[in-house]
């Protein structure tokens, strides 16, 4: 059997963060990916927003490692010519009763360090966002986009250059705990083997808490529940009267139908929240009515016919639709008593913004 110090299974974006952080610190490294490219799954269906840290209960592992993964993101970035831009953003209250909404907003805001998100009068945010129409708004200056998959092939350039691996169309099957604190891992796909390894970094996104469970010497309830939540997106036909985010107040399991704008300037609107019981990308046309309700809010010139089905992402959530939001979960020997074995549970939104951070948290899990 081959042996090697360290495997990360999933080449997403936080994999991939895990993997070129492993890989600076000397280790020898092998991410195992099961599809055939990169990022192919959450970390290609997001709305590329480099998130400023805003809507997290303080002191949850979301706040912090949002905070810290923007600073980092964008020195990344703009070290290495990724492309990417810091738009701002504002949130926006469409009724008066909203308006506690957004003071509770900037509160927990101001609670987690960004204190740079204050409010706006109505006639600045007109001349900020002349088609938009609120009662009320917040504007966050330090809110981005960022180009996903360039700031992915980077961080695998980064990764490799430091001797990592990645082995495409190789599934994890299941593992064991070896009483040496190896960890053997049974990999299936093109070329089935089996390899050892002291370090075994779960960052498998959708499906990581029942890969866990494929563990052998894991003790199974400590991995929480998968459950699905599916955000579908909108394309707005034509040329986008936005020049930045704009942002309803949250709904509950996501953020509300936003505006996001690409680097190319186009907008799209999205994602909601749809909670579904397998993997399914499809976005179903007939939820194009929600999308023109909930976007008239704030955009009410929105145009008849402006909207075409875009793309979906599926948000890894890990407690059911009448919980409260979770926290990430970056789960280390010392929470589970297997040496080597660190698990990523629950990195919904914003784990793209904090994927550098929850690299640094994966290594402090392993000292
Ligand atoms: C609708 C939506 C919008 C979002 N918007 C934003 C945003 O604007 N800003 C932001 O910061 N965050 C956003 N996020 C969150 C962000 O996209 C995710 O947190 C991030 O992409 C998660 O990356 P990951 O690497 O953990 O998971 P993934 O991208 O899901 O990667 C996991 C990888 O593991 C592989 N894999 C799975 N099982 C195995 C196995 N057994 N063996 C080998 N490989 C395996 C998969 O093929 C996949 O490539 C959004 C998420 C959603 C759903």
């Amino acid at each position: 059997m081959e042996s090697v110090d360290a495997v990360v299974i999933g080449a997403g974006v936080v994999g991939l963060a895990i993997a070129r952080d492993l890989a600076l610190a000397g280790r020898e490294v092998i991410i195992l990916e099961s599809e055939n490219a990169i990022g192919t799954a959450t970390s290609s269906r997001n709305s590329e927003v480099i998130h400023a840290g805003i809507y997290y209960p303080q002191g949850s592992l979301k706040a912090r490692t949002c905070v810290e993964g923007r600073k980092l993101l964008y020195e990344f970035c703009a070290a290495r010519g990724i492309p990417h831009k810091r738009c701002g953003k504002l949130i926006v209250a469409t009724d008066g009763a909203q308006l506690g909404e957004l003071e509770s907003i900037r509160k927990k805001a101001h609670a987690n360090g960004v204190t740079d998100v204050d409010w706006v009068t109505l006639d600045e945010a007109r001349s900020m966002e002349p088609a938009v129409s609120c009662v009320g708004a917040l504007h966050s200056p330090s809110t981005g986009v960022v180009d996903s998959h360039a700031f992915m092939l980077a961080l695998l350039g980064e990764a490799e250059a430091n001797g990592a691996m990645l082995a495409f169309l190789s599934r994890l099957e299941r593992a064991r705990a070896r009483k040496d604190g190896a960890i053997e891992l049974e990999v299936g796909g093109a070329e089935p083997m089996s390899i050892s390894a002291n370090v075994v970094v779960n960052a498998a996104g959708l499906t990581a808490p029942s890969l866990a469970r494929r563990v052998e010497g894991y003790p199974a309830d400590k991995a929480p529940p998968e459950f699905y939540a599916k955000g579908n997106y909108y394309s707005l036909l034509g040329r986008s009267p936005f020049s930045r985010l704009v942002y309803p107040v949250p709904e509950p399991g996501g953020l509300g139908v936003h505006v996001t704008i690409d680097l190319g300037g186009q907008a799209r609107f999205g994602p909601d929240v749809e909670w579904i019981d397998r993997i399914d990308y499809d976005v179903d046309p007939r939820r194009a009515d929600r999308f023109y309700a909930a976007i008239r809010r704030y955009w009410p010139a929105l145009p008849d016919g402006a909207l075409a089905p875009g793309y979906a992402g599926i948000r890894p959530k890990i407690s059911g639709p009448k919980d409260p939001a979770p926290d990430f979960v970056v789960q280390g020997p010392a929470d589970h008593g297997v040496a080597g074995l660190v698990n990523l549970f629950g990195i919904e939104s914003p784990g793209l913004t904090a994927s550098l951070a929850l690299a640094r948290e994966v290594a402090r899990c392993l000292h």
